[in-house]
């Protein structure tokens, strides 16, 4: 599977026609889509639109071999994504794969040019982790992946190695910085060294990513991709995110209706694999609500770039206001930053939201110019509860656990029975500590205890 990256992307729609082509009969190895695309006749790009999408639930129903086109013993890796509720979703990457995603990043990030030490703080097991650990490999620089390592180390790597990359969930930089304040860090002179942050795993608003850059005077990277559709766009020294048209064909349909939304209005992102080599998808509806531009990049890359918006699903609605995501983090960090402070968590309720900030100083920001921008732009009903540092962030959270999952900043109490109301209590698996895992946990120390003493006195015997 020999296919040249950049020049799919600039060859001719008979090339691209043939390649969507080649690409679902290659699709059709897999059991899943045998049956899937039994009787569809596909010539070209025309003929996409007329197939069944795919959806998460049919890699669920058919894991884990459903959607392999070859032996399993043959695919690079596999990974489970662990669901709250049924089966795990199987997900299968080749060598092949983690090689173009690799090529990908290496060319897009001019940084990696530099002798660069990048810190990945994605999970070993992440497709964002290969990619990031093969363009290092192509740029001959240091990998370090710290995916299961204490947040402290990630500092402590930073300013001992001089490293000069970090990877991560957007929060990962947002939550460092914390602990660098409370661990008494320099952010110039001990973690100064830092040039590039690649943010991915979850929305990246423009107000969440200029913070990150001001904060570590480092540019955002920012890479778009699943488990199950591998990469599939990375951010440009312009600023901008370049979906990876080598790799997919991609379309934008309604949530309901399925049909193509008119070109720059949201829509779900719908990818076919054009060169994947064990699990291919076709028309495989993301579920992220997307917009694309195809207004030329000052970059130079070619094709569409796209904004991730969030979840479809995920909007919210008051009174006929919609609002994602995205708009509403974006403009939460904007009023964060406004307020000099980054921590803030929202809670979205039935009549309207909440919004938990701290500050320094409460009584000057109630009511500030600030925050009647905030609810002036947000145009529905929002309440602002200014809180003391530790509040919404316990920062000794930091110390106990190693990492952050799944993290959110805006959780839905309409929805979930949980109700968070802190950054770490939103953490989907963050541990937790019932009272009769606590009273084993003492039983087992004292027990420990017990015993070293008894062994130590009967070796003085
Ligand atoms: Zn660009």
């Amino acid at each position: 599977m020999g296919f040249e990256g950049s020049a799919v992307a600039r060859g001719s729609d008979l090339d691209r026609d043939r390649l969507i082509a080649e690409a679902v009969a290659r699709a059709r190895r897999s059991p899943f889509y045998s049956r899937h695309l039994a009787g569809a006749y596909v010539n070209g790009r025309a003929d996409l639109a007329g197939l069944p999408l795919t959806f998460k639930e049919h890699l669920r129903d058919n894991g884990p071999y459903g959607m392999l086109i070859v032996p399993p013993h043959q695919v690079g890796h596999y990974r489970e994504t662990t669901a709250t509720v049924g089966e795990p979703i199987s997900t299968w990457c080749g060598l092949g794969d983690v090689q173009r995603m690799g090529t990908i990043v290496h060319r897009m990030v001019p940084e990696l040019s530099q002798p660069t030490m990048l810190v990945n703080r994605f999970p070993p097991s992440a497709p964002f982790s290969f990619a990031l650990e093969e363009a290092l490999r192509q740029a001959r620089a240091c990998h370090i992946a710290a995916g299961d390592g204490p947040f402290s180390r990630v500092l402590d790597f930073i300013k001992r190695l001089k490293v000069t990359a970090l990877s991560g969930l957007p929060l990962e930089p947002i939550l460092l910085r914390e602990l660098a304040r409370v661990e008494g860090y320099d952010m110039r002179r001990d973690l100064g060294s830092l040039k590039v942050i690649f943010c991915g795993g979850a929305i990246l608003p423009p107000a969440l990513k200029r913070v990150i850059e001001k904060d570590w005077d480092a540019r955002v990277v920012e890479i778009y991709g699943s488990d199950e559709t591998l990469l599939m766009g990375v951010g440009c020294t312009a600023g901008r995110m370049h979906l990876c048209h080598d790799l997919l064909e991609l379309e934008t349909v309604d949530p309901q209706t399925h049909e193509p939304v008119d070109p720059g209005e949201p829509g779900v992102l719908t990818v076919t694999s054009l060169v994947h080599e064990v699990m291919p998808l076709v028309r495989y509806f993301t579920g992220d609500l997307v917009r694309l531009s195809s207004q030329p990049c000052a970059c130079g890359e070619p094709g569409a770039t796209a904004e991730w918006l969030g979840r479809y699903g995920e909007a919210l609605e008051y009174g006929g206001v919609r609002i994602t995501p995205h708009e509403l983090l974006d403009a939460a960090y904007d009023f964060a930053d406004h307020l000099e402070t980054r921590v803030f968590f929202i809670v979205v309720l039935k009549k309207g939201l909440r919004l938990l900030v701290e500050v320094d100083n409460p009584e000057r920001c109630r009511g500030s110019a600030p925050e009647r921008n905030l609810v002036n732009r947000l145009k529905i009903p929002v309440q602002v509860e200014y809180l003391r540092e530790n509040d919404v962030l316990d920062r000794s959270a930091m110390f106990r656990g190693t990492k952050i999952y799944q993290p959110v900043q805006i959780a839905d109490w309409r929805n979930d029975d949980r109700q968070p109301l802190t950054i770490m209590e939103a953490l989907r698996e963050w541990p937790k500590h019932d009272r009769r895992a606590v009273f084993q946990r003492l039983k087992r120390q004292v027990g420990s205890r017990l015993r070293r003493r008894r062994f130590l006195k009967e070796d003085e015997r």
